[in-house]
């Protein structure tokens, strides 16, 4: 690699997506960039429940990482990452070996996956990571509409993803028979959202008829059924697709990084970071869902990772050019607009308190997913 610097970005998120388009009009000198992701494409959250409900093709929602990074000049390594030797300077591959880095930026979002879970590993799915999620999806419709599979589905986790997913999976299977959709959550459905937006919520999934068990605890899976608990009364439901959209999990491996001479600080295992987006080792940037913004801390969402983009592609510029005054600082905006889709195409708008919903609102918020998506496909 001679004099040159090598940058690793760790993940193919949103953010790391918007950098390398980034790079790819203004790359700098003498630096090498590496891609690691575990597949060739990522998927785009915001489009998930319509690919779900059929409003849009797999391939509309997927960002091409392999692509994007052979535009910009970056090498793809199609691996995870499952360590990072912060005195090395080096990343462990899933695939064997290390690669060596100058800086290194992680990207690699959140986990729902049930760990804790008797028989998740081998009976469940989990909604992130959002391409293995899409690809499964994809499966399970044909395998229900050449009567393999029975259109029984339970999600764990009544927040907003998992009360998106459930009404995007009600419309697909409109016009499927003996088709049943049950929420499972431990605490109340859609207990973080405005109770107007709630309101709203609630009435769609009471019109498709789906089933919403609060308070409930999940016990175990077995094939093709979850056994669920709650209070004194236990009770097994029959599904032979079961979600996780349960919370944001951080990775695990992030917790091994680091010792106590090269300290790597987590927030509830999510990876702590200044307003210039890097960890507490200096030669590492974390953003997107797996950071946590130290100074201004945000719930995960993808318009903070789409934000960050500029702010890192500056900050890591002026780190390889050994220019750190140049740095910029990231001031995350205090609430954005929400846009949740109801199934049909309709969605429900939410900003400070105040919302709409309808046709308008999904038109809307399709306005934005594919300008975001436009992106990607200019050459
Ligand atoms: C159903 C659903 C709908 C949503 N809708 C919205 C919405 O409308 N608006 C909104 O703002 N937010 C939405 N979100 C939240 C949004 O998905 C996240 O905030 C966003 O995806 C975060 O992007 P990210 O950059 O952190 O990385 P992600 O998009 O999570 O991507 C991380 C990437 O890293 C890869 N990776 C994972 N582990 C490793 C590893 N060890 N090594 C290398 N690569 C790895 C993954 O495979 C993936 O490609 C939604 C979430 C869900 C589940």
């Amino acid at each position: 690699m001679g004099a040159k610097k090598h940058l690793v970005l760790i993940g193919g998120g949103h953010t790391h997506a918007l950098l390398l388009k980034q790079w790819a009009k203004a790359p700098i000198k003498d630096v090498q960039v590496s891609v690691i992701n575990p597949g060739k494409r990522a998927a785009y959250s915001g489009m998930l429940p319509g690919f779900v409900a059929g409003h849009y093709a797999l391939t509309d929602l997927q960002l091409n990482i392999e692509a994007l990074a052979k535009e910009s000049g970056a090498k793809f390594i199609q691996a995870a990452a499952s360590d990072i030797d912060l005195e090395q300077q080096t990343v462990g591959l899933s695939i064997g070996g290390t690669l060596s880095y100058d800086i290194a930026s992680i990207d690699i979002g959140i986990t729902t996956g049930l760990k804790n879970i008797e028989g998740f590993a081998e009976f469940g799915i989990a909604a992130k990571p959002l391409d293995h999620f899409a690809q499964s999806w994809h499966q399970f419709m044909k395998d229900v509409q050449q009567g393999h599979k029975r259109p029984q589905l339970a999600i764990i986790g009544g927040g907003v993803a998992g009360c998106e997913l459930a009404l995007a999976m009600a419309y697909a299977l409109r016009n499927t028979a003996e088709a049943s959709i049950e929420i499972i959550d431990r605490s109340e459905i859609l207990a973080e959202v405005h109770p107007r937006t709630r309101q709203i919520i609630e009435r769609k999934l009471h019109e498709q008829g789906i089933q919403m068990h609060s308070n409930t605890e999940v016990l175990r899976l077995t094939e093709n059924h979850v056994h669920l608990q709650k209070g004194d009364n236990v009770q097994s439901l029959a599904s032979s697709f079961t979600l996780s959209a349960a919370g944001a999990r951080p990775y695990e491996w992030l917790s091994s990084i680091g010792n106590e001479a090269n300290p790597f600080l987590l927030h509830e295992g999510f990876i702590q970071v200044d307003p210039y987006l890097r960890s507490t080792n200096d030669k590492v940037y974390a953003v997107g869902d797996c950071a946590h913004m130290t100074a201004n801390p945000r719930p995960k969402a993808g318009v903070y990772a789409v934000r960050q983009a500029p702010v890192l592609y500056k900050n890591l510029v002026a780190e390889l050019q050994g220019k750190p005054e140049n740095r910029q600082l990231y001031q995350p905006q205090k609430d954005y607009l929400k846009l949740m889709s109801l199934g049909a195409k309709e969605a429900v708008a939410d900003k400070l308190g105040w919302q709409f919903s309808g046709k308008l609102a999904w038109q809307l918020k399709n306005r934005i997913d594919q300008k975001f998506m436009s992106l990607f496909r200019e050459q």
